[in-house]
């Protein structure tokens, strides 16, 4: 019988049926479940290891040019701007709680201080490059070797998940985007909590199952990207895995939705038109949103 990945759970129900592949048409007719008691979404089907190697067959972490998109320059000046501001003090607060966008996810490590960072999934490393060119010493691992090669190619130390170490030891700990595509993330974060420094933080993003535009869009939403996201949490979904691992909820930050549409080439691909045509039409309401939750924005401790 199922469970939820989340928070364990045996009570799950049809949430959506016959679903594809929209962005990478990977072939496969998909089911998923929501759990009742934390609205966890996980899929149906069980995957096999050589299946789930065909779902990466074409991903877009493999490639070099995340950041050569038709946003490149907008993105350049926002994260020079906020850089600017978050020297003041006064306004270092408000960026941290309203405009942690897409480019801006380590802000709130800030300050002089130089800090050990692993991410897991680094993906093609354009967000370590980011943090080594501040003076931290960082490490990414991740499953895609021609991700790695990419990485290595950028200066990053980077390396196959297998290769990571239980001695090493990190300030920081990242999964950004990865944690729904994990098999087994409970495994992960019990090999992870070991990783993690006595103070360390573990910061986690992941769509929300109960986001705004998941309740909109159902199957089509960006968030669900059948079948490589295994598990969509909610916020408590996440906090009951994380809690089975030793970790507590420290803070929570909001993610600005609209990059998390916006900086995506491949959208277009996944959607309907009617859905495009909506996506389009609100997109830029979302700028102005400082809430809709569509990602899980979570940094954790260890509890004591
Ligand atoms: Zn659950």
């Amino acid at each position: 019988m199922k469970k939820c990945s989340a928070c364990l759970s045996n009570s799950l129900r049809n949430k959506y049926e016959h679903v594809s592949d929209y962005l990478y048409n990977v072939d496969g007719d998909y089911n998923y479940l929501e759990c009742n008691d934390c609205g966890s979404f996980s899929l149906f089907n069980d995957i096999s290891e050589t299946e789930l190697t065909k779902f990466y067959e074409n991903y877009f972490t493999h490639s070099d040019n995340l950041n050569k998109g038709k946003f490149k320059y907008f993105k350049d000046v926002l994260i020079k701007t906020l850089d600017f501001f978050y020297t003041f003090n006064f306004t270092k607060a408000i960026i941290d709680k309203l405009v942690v966008s897409y480019s801006r996810k380590y802000l709130f490590i800030g300050g002089s201080i130089k800090y050990r960072i692993l991410d897991f999934g680094c993906g093609n490393g354009d967000q370590l490059l980011l943090l080594k060119n501040k003076g931290h010493m960082v490490k990414g691992v991740d499953f895609d070797k021609k991700a790695i090669k990419v990485a290595i190619k950028k200066g990053i130390n980077a390396k196959s998940v297998s290769e990571l170490r239980t001695n090493e030891e990190y300030d920081i700990i990242s999964l950004l985007n990865v944690i729904e595509h994990l098999p087994d993330p409970e495994m992960t974060l019990k090999m992870l909590f070991n990783n993690l420094s006595s103070n360390g933080k573990l910061m986690i993003e992941t769509p929300n199952s109960r986001s705004f535009l998941s309740k909109r869009f159902k199957k089509n939403w960006r968030g669900l990207e059948c079948p490589r996201h295994l598990v969509v949490f909610s916020n408590q979904g996440l906090d009951d895995l994380l809690l089975r691992c030793g970790f507590k909820i420290s803070s929570v930050y909001r993610i600005k939705s609209f990059s998390f549409y916006l900086n995506n080439s491949n959208i277009s691909k996944m959607m309907k038109f009617q859905y495009k045509f909506i996506h389009i039409l609100i997109s830029p309401f979302l700028l102005f949103t400082p809430n809709l939750r569509e990602t899980n924005f979570r940094i954790y401790v260890k509890c004591n």
